[in-house]
């Protein structure tokens, strides 16, 4: 029996593929070739067609990918873009990158995503798009989001940082919307070894001007149609991602099943009721980025498994509405009921490929101890 548990640990997948991923960065030391090029022509071949999406954008992170996606679908000042304000604070940021104003509706508290009634509930003439976050890998219940769009014309544009591999019914994350983000953050499911990020669309014109705006607004070279940025995608980090996209199926499937051993180990312990486990609606399929359970006296427990070297986390401590930098959006405290007491309550539990049974009997030992 272990007596510690990480709340990650990639090192154990590294181990597994440290070969393949070392010799991949060493051809590309060898070719010279550091910026886009051919490794990164050859992942998002290789990424448009796992996200079954017409034109995939390699770029320098989720955040740049996130204001790409936006921006290229023509998102800009003058516009509102509804959002949750459950998530990491970079699907609010791109927004104001992108010169739009931010407005925030509440989460659905069974899913933790952005709820469709409460951001229809929020649409005024000004709003342009919705951004959904694809939160913990599940994806956003997207008939009801696609419905009201449909009703008041707005583009969807996924945040699918946490949700690679993801799918509404038969479709991936990232090909639902008119445009969508990834992360390759190191703590993502398709993992870089550094930053690096994706856009995906099926609209040529916004893959065109994407791909324009990761370098500078530049079509031709030093002709500028208009004002981009540097959000380049590096030689390395697609070296390291064309590796880690033949084992991320896997990877996935292997989180599934640590899902499924929380269950029966919580159901076994019985501390169902005392403890909410996730819940996934019948046409998702996540990815299972993380593992959230809601636990009642939320922060002594995280104390309890601290003392006993088990690992966890809190997504996210702070709304992002109640969040220092945007005071000056006029959110107030309990404006967004259902966000603020998820902030509360959510506790993220080891979840990673590599995780053992064992480990995961210790995780749930622990807490009933300490709801007993
Ligand atoms: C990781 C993440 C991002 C940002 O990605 P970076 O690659 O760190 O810039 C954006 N949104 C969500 C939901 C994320 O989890």
């Amino acid at each position: 029996m272990p007596n510690a548990v990480p709340l990650l640990d990639f090192s154990r997948e590294y181990r597994v593929h440290r070969e393949e991923i070392l010799a991949a960065l060493e051809l590309v030391a060898d070719s010279q070739k550091f910026i886009l090029g051919p490794e990164v022509d050859r992942f998002e071949a290789a990424a448009a067609e796992a996200l079954q999406a017409k034109y995939a954008i390699g770029c320098a992170s989720g955040t740049d990918a996130l204001w790409l996606a936006l921006a290229a679908a023509g998102v800009g000042p003058g516009d509102e873009v509804i959002t949750t304000p459950f998530s990491f604070f970079a699907s609010t940021s791109a927004i104001l990158r992108a010169g739009a104003t931010p407005v925030f509706a509440d989460i659905d508290p069974v899913t933790f995503n952005l709820s469709a009634a409460a951001a229809e509930a929020a649409i005024t003439p000004g709003t342009r798009a919705v951004l959904p976050v694809h939160l913990y890998g599940q994806p956003v219940d997207w008939d009801h989001l696609q419905q009201v769009a449909d009703r008041h014309k707005l583009l969807l544009v996924e945040d699918a940082a946490q949700a690679w591999g993801a799918r509404w019914k038969d479709t991936p994350a990232g090909a639902l919307g008119i445009s969508a983000a990834f992360s390759f953050y190191p703590t993502k499911n398709l993992a870089a070894m550094g930053d690096a990020g994706l856009v995906s669309t099926n609209d040529p014109a916004v893959a065109d001007r994407a791909r324009a705006l990761r370098t500078h607004g530049m079509r031709k070279r030093y002709f500028h149609d208009e004002v981009g940025w540097n959000a380049r995608l590096d030689s390395f980090q697609a070296a390291v991602l064309n590796v880690r996209l033949k084992y991320v199926n896997e990877g996935n499937a292997e989180r599934a099943q640590i899902a499924e051993n929380y269950l029966h180990l919580f159901q076994q312990a019985d501390l169902i009721g005392t403890v909410t486990l996730p819940e996934t609606l019948s046409h998702a399929h996540s990815a299972w980025h993380q593992y959230v359970i809601r636990a009642p006296r939320r922060d002594d427990l995280r104390a309890h498994l601290t003392n006993h070297q088990i690992g966890t986390e809190i997504y996210y401590p702070l709304p992002i509405h109640l969040q220092p930098a945007l005071e000056y959006l006029g959110y107030k405290h309990g404006s967004l009921p259902h966000t603020e007491q998820a902030a509360h309550e959510v506790l993220a539990l080891p979840i990673f490929p590599g995780l053992r049974l064992e480990e995961q009997e210790l995780v749930v030992q622990r807490i009933a101890e300490f709801y007993r």
